[in-house]
């Protein structure tokens, strides 16, 4: 089919719930794609940071391959050995004691807030079940996490939300002391906040909600759905910002592209879920489990350096343009995000488009760069030789 065929398709049979790039894609190999019309891209997206291994990555393809012929899914009522060995490298190299998996990320972050909970009303009762998010984070899509996300725009519609979900500034103490009361159980937070604009948030701060975490018995809950798995260029983020979490969530790029998702608890709260508390009928599916598990023989100290050189080149050549029409870059490895000023950030991906680059934004004025972390410097420069022809000074 080309590229028209498909879209009426899409549009005659497809909920219209997305406003979807006018493309469509075929193929890609590394950091490289092409569309059904045979038109060439570099892909700063890899699919909102899922491809972490780029595309049609030989070993990973042959981990899903080979699982397929073996079983390719039996429920967890059985053990399987894909998923064992994943939660085997994946704890220890994390600091955490046990994990659970699911399929997306607002799905294990529905685990995380039950884990928090129940925590909570086993130790102290009733009553004790608030939890303190940030402003402009993003934590999912279903009625709960939609409620968790800190974004007033998000909460329309779908009512009646699930209750007890309160709101504080970034970065600020004193908003989040003012957001305190006995009835919090967690903070729940992204370390860098990906949808809502990558921002970064202050490592003084995170150390001292940390601190005040553990003086108040809540649980610190990490959203690394975005940020984990090698993206910022270390397994998760918060081993780089010196704290560690009660429980964390993960999801996008652990499987390199197969729908899965968790997370992961600590010593103190192994066995707040128990036989029958928490369960998901394609969690930990094993063919998903062996992609992750490929992607987990990536996770070494060379390759988390080589994801924050990659990420410093690159945000020092998008500074280096000048352009008139960036006002500043930021990130963490490679995830990296350029304020766009004189224009929106959406008319900017898309000329970057046009010209055969392919970005994303986030919040309202962010072009959002989350490229396969194998991309190669080649090919970050010829990503870099379009922003200077498309925004260049
Ligand atoms: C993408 C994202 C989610 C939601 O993940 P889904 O797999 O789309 O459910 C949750 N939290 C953060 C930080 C994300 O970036």
């Amino acid at each position: 089919m080309n590229f028209s065929e498909i879209k009426s398709l899409d549009e005659s049979y497809v909920l219209q719930t997305y406003g979807r790039n006018p493309i469509a894609i075929d193929h890609g190999r590394g950091a490289t794609l092409w569309d059904t019309e045979g038109r060439e891209y570099i892909d700063f997206t890899s699919g909102i940071g899922v491809c972490s291994l780029g595309y049609a990555n030989e070993a990973w393809a042959k981990a899903i391959h080979d699982q397929a012929m073996k079983v390719g899914h039996i429920s967890n009522l059985f053990y399987t050995e894909p998923y064992a060995r994943l939660a085997s490298r994946l704890a220890p190299a994390a600091g955490m004691a046990a994990a659970f998996f699911g399929n997306s990320g607002a799905e294990a972050n529905e685990g995380m807030i039950k884990v928090a909970r129940k925590y909570s009303y086993e130790k102290y009762g009733e009553g004790r079940a608030a939890i303190i998010t940030l402003r402009n984070s993003f934590h999912g899509r279903t009625i709960t996490t939609l409620k968790a996300t800190g974004q007033d725009h998000f909460h329309e519609f779908f009512f009646p939300f699930t209750e007890g979900f309160r709101y504080a500034e970034a970065n600020s103490m004193d908003s989040l002391l003012a957001a305190a009361g006995d009835d919090v159980c967690a903070v729940m937070m992204e370390l860098v906040q990906g949808e809502g604009g990558v921002n970064p948030l202050n490592q003084d701060y995170v150390q001292s909600v940390a601190k005040l975490c553990a003086e108040r018995d809540w649980l610190l809950l990490i959203d690394e759905v975005q940020t984990g798995v090698g993206r910022t260029g270390s397994l998760f983020a918060y081993q780089q910002f010196g704290v560690q979490p009660d429980v964390v969530t993960f999801a996008k790029g652990i499987a390199g592209g197969l729908p899965f998702g968790g997370f992961m608890t600590n010593e103190k709260c192994r066995n707040v879920l128990r036989s029958g508390d928490h369960g998901s009928t394609f969690g930990g599916n094993p063919i998903a489990a062996a992609a992750a598990n490929v992607v987990m023989d990536s996770m070494t100290p060379a390759f988390f350096r080589e994801v924050q050189e990659k990420g410093e080149y690159l945000r020092a050549g998008i500074a280096k343009l000048e352009s008139p029409c960036i006002s500043g870059v930021r990130g963490m490895g490679l995830m990296i995000g350029a304020g766009v000023q004189g224009m929106t950030h959406r008319e900017l991906k898309d000329k970057l488009m046009a010209e055969g680059l392919l970005c994303l934004t986030a919040g309202a004025d962010t072009l959002r760069l989350l490229p396969p972390l194998v991309i190669t410097r080649e090919e970050i420069d010829r990503g870099l030789a379009i922003m200077a022809r498309v925004m260049g000074a």
